[in-house]
């Protein structure tokens, strides 16, 4: 069976909406801007002019833009989604606007505003996070050290303990999920989506991506199921995230090997978890075994986890 996750690309040439045409059909209210540089009168719909500047990546159904707003010079990242023609997208766009809505933390991607263009197509106005994700992170310097990590740790664990405590559940944590700006600071991005992609194994399929994270409870219900309980699976994929920063590569399979369905359901369902090799702190070692733990009981919760010697 063919796994490699394939991208939607039948619309990359989609350039920003006309300025007559970025009339929203709702102005959704956002959550106060506490910390936001930007104010929302500064960003508005009705005087907004933006500019594209680039392609910054293509994902499930979307383009996102790095875009200058002319007026004041402030650049911001647009995640464009075509949602017309397909009601499903529709929904998972839906679904991460209102979470996009409902976050305020310094490590949640921000969301400064939200449009509904005539056509159908909506676009996220988000802040601009300068050094990409972690994944390209990963290709372009290397491996990160067990300081650097821990401190990736830290934030994105204060991430998803905001997360958990509000009842959201990203269940799509990985490196390409995670953006970085030049001050190393690392926010989650990408909400969602993933859960309504991978509530079935049908849909899981194609997008092997998210679901080489997936813990062994998420991946086989039925023989790991019975405790289920969705914050621990982002505890497992976060474990398996920073085994990867570390190590450069996915750490169930050999460097250079494409996930395959069948190797994954064997490797995480069945196998032991992966570990970290011989010389890396005993701290390290145990914060890996405390996220990476099968049996998602015995997983340790965000909050515990920053407690974790590692952490501290
Ligand atoms: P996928 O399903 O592949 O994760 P997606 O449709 O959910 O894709 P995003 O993950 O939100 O889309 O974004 C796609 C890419 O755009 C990211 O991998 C990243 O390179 C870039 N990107 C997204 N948001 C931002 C941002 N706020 N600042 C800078 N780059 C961003
Ligand atoms: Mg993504």
């Amino acid at each position: 069976m063919a796994l490699v996750r394939e991208r939607r690309q039948s619309k990359l040439g989609l350039r920003l909406p006309e300025i007559t045409d970025r009339r929203p059909r709702f102005p959704l209210p956002l959550p106060p801007t506490i910390n936001q540089q930007v104010t929302k009168s500064s960003i508005s719909t009705t005087e907004a002019e933006y500019e594209t500047v680039k392609v910054l990546g293509h994902g499930n159904g979307g383009t996102v833009y790095k875009v200058v707003h002319k007026k004041t010079s402030n650049v911001f990242a647009l995640k464009v989604v075509h949602a017309d023609s397909d009601p499903m997208m529709r929904r998972q766009i839906f679904r991460e606007m209102e979470i996009l809505r409902r976050t305020d933390s310094p490590y949640v991607v921000k969301c400064h505003e939200i449009f509904e263009k005539p056509d159908g197509d909506i676009a996220i106005l988000m802040e601009y996070m300068d050094f990409g994700t972690l994944e390209s992170l990963l290709k372009t310097t290397g491996t990160l050290s067990e300081a650097t990590l821990a401190d990736v740790a830290r934030q994105v664990l204060n991430g998803l303990n905001y997360l958990h405590a509000h009842k959201i559940i990203h269940r799509d944590i990985k490196p390409a999920n995670l953006l970085v700006n030049k001050n190393m600071q690392v926010k989650i991005a990408d909400f969602g989506v993933s859960k309504i992609m991978c509530r079935t194994l049908d849909a899981c399929n194609s997008y092997v991506g998210t679901c080489a994270y997936m813990s062994p409870e998420r991946f086989d219900p039925d023989s790991h199921g019975s405790n289920y309980n969705g914050y621990s699976g982002d505890i497992w994929s976060l474990g398996l995230t920073m085994l990867e920063l570390y190590l450069g590569h996915f750490p169930f399979l050999p460097a250079g090997q494409k996930p395959d369905w069948a190797t994954l359901m064997c490797a995480i369902c069945f196998g032991e978890p992966p570990s970290l090799p011989q010389g890396v702190s005993d701290e390290f070692r145990s914060f890996i075994e405390c996220c990476l733990q099968k049996d998602s009981t015995k997983r340790w919760t965000a909050s515990q986890l920053l407690s974790h010697p590692f952490c501290r």
